[in-house]
């Protein structure tokens, strides 16, 4: 099991005539076949299996880590410092191909990823892979000039690069550095690191399809922004947050004026395309730790973090404005006019009676203000009072 499969022939460059080794990570254990072996020979071939032993065990505590990782967050945290700590490496660098918008916004939600992304990076194409990659083999040695994309200035003195693919398509590249020269040498038995490799490849294609899924149950069609449902669960969260920490909280509810004579007048189609502008103006107004979500037919909710009352309304007014500038074109090109009204609550978590039923009374007295708006004339941001929410 340990290097008893005879090594690929001809995948990697500067390959040498096989010696038996014992500084490397995982050995080919060794004894001369022309002669009867001594008891120093034994001994060492015992060291060596134990070593491999040891290995092995290491390798498939990880391989289970990464398995039960419950979100991409725990994922990278195993691969780039649990690895790095538990076989003593001096680097681990993780190298994704972007397949599809889903891993930027992994990066961006991620817990904890910021601390992280110095061992993470993305490759924008698949030269980047072949650039660093070569034939697509796993490559073990002294670092060349083509591996500096992933280990920058501060290159190991040995490494190994793995492909990390599935059916045929590349998903990444991981690569483990040692300060050691002789930790990972071309003489090496690979059988284990290939293994991790496929392991790797499989968890990280599986947790890719979860979070796809999670995202396609949470996002709207239409839009591309989040749904009610995402929306419902970031107040929960923001609210438990808000009380523990002190962190006060803005929920607007934004309604698109009289949209129905927009379907009437210029169709279904025109009326997709306003929800959709005015989805990506709106969107453009927040910042991005702020939640937009479409929260129904053509209304919207946003939930804005850490922001005091009358920042609040500064950013509402702001959001109006922009929707009432925009310029969406009808199916013969001529521009509709769009206005919104928003219902506007806020809220310090921390000074509720009753956190618990805080995130419906937020929505329900940011409803309270949206229909005030209405009534009052549309095109329009209206605060609701705090009264309401102690
Ligand atoms: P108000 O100013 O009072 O909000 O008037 P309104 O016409 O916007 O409100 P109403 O609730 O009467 O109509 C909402 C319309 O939004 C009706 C519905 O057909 C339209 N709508 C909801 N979802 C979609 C959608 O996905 N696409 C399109 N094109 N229209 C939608
Ligand atoms: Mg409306
Ligand atoms: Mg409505």
């Amino acid at each position: 099991m340990t290097g008893a499969t005879p090594k690929r022939q001809g995948t990697m460059q500067g390959k040498q005539a096989r010696r038996p080794r014992s500084a490397a990570c995982l050995s080919r254990p060794y004894v001369a076949t022309n002669q009867a072996p001594t008891l120093d020979s034994l001994q060492s071939l015992l060291a060596t299996v134990q070593r491999n032993e040891r290995s092995l065990k290491r390798f498939q505590d990880i391989e289970l880590a990464l398995m039960g990782a419950p979100d991409f967050g725990q994922f990278l945290e195993v691969m780039l410092n649990r690895l790095r700590h538990d076989f003593d490496l001096s680097g681990v660098r993780l190298m994704l191909a972007e397949v599809d918008d889903t891993l930027r916004d992994l990066i961006d939600t991620a817990e904890g990823i910021r601390a992280l992304d110095a061992g993470l990076c993305i490759a924008q194409d698949a030269g980047t892979f072949s650039a660093v990659c070569g034939d697509g083999q796993l490559w073990i040695g002294a670092p060349r000039e083509r591996h500096a994309p992933l280990f920058g200035p501060r290159a190991p003195a040995s490494a190994v690069v793995m492909p990390l693919a599935r059916n045929g398509r590349y998903l990444g590249i991981i690569a483990l550095g040692s300060r050691d020269a002789r930790r990972f040498s071309p003489e090496m038995a690979t059988d284990f690191l290939e293994r991790f490799g496929a392991v790797v490849a499989v968890c990280l294609e599986n947790m890719w399809n979860r979070e796809r899924l999670k995202r396609i149950g949470l996002t709207d069609p239409l839009t591309g922004l989040s749904n009610r449902r995402y929306f419902d669960q970031r107040l929960r969260e923001e609210v438990v947050r808000g009380a523990r920490y002190g962190a006060p909280l803005a929920c607007l509810l934004i309604d698109i004026d009289h949209f129905k004579r927009v379907n009437d007048s210029h169709g279904h189609a025109t009326g997709d395309r306003a929800l959709r502008a005015a989805s990506v103006c709106m969107r453009a107004q927040l910042r991005v730790t702020d939640t937009l979500a479409r929260y129904g037919g053509e209304e919207f909710a946003a939930l804005l973090v850490q922001t005091e009352q009358s920042w609040a309304g500064t950013v509402a007014e702001r959001v109006r404005r922009a929707v009432a500038r925009l310029e969406v074109p009808d199916d013969d090109g001529a521009p509709v006019p769009l206005t919104i009204s928003i219902g506007l609550a806020s809220v310090d978590p921390r000074d509720s009676h009753d956190p618990e039923t805080l995130p419906m009374r937020l929505l329900g007295a940011a409803d309270a203000a949206l229909y005030t708006a209405k009534r009052s004339g549309r095109d329009r941001v209206v605060v609701a009072s705090a009264a309401t929410l102690r």
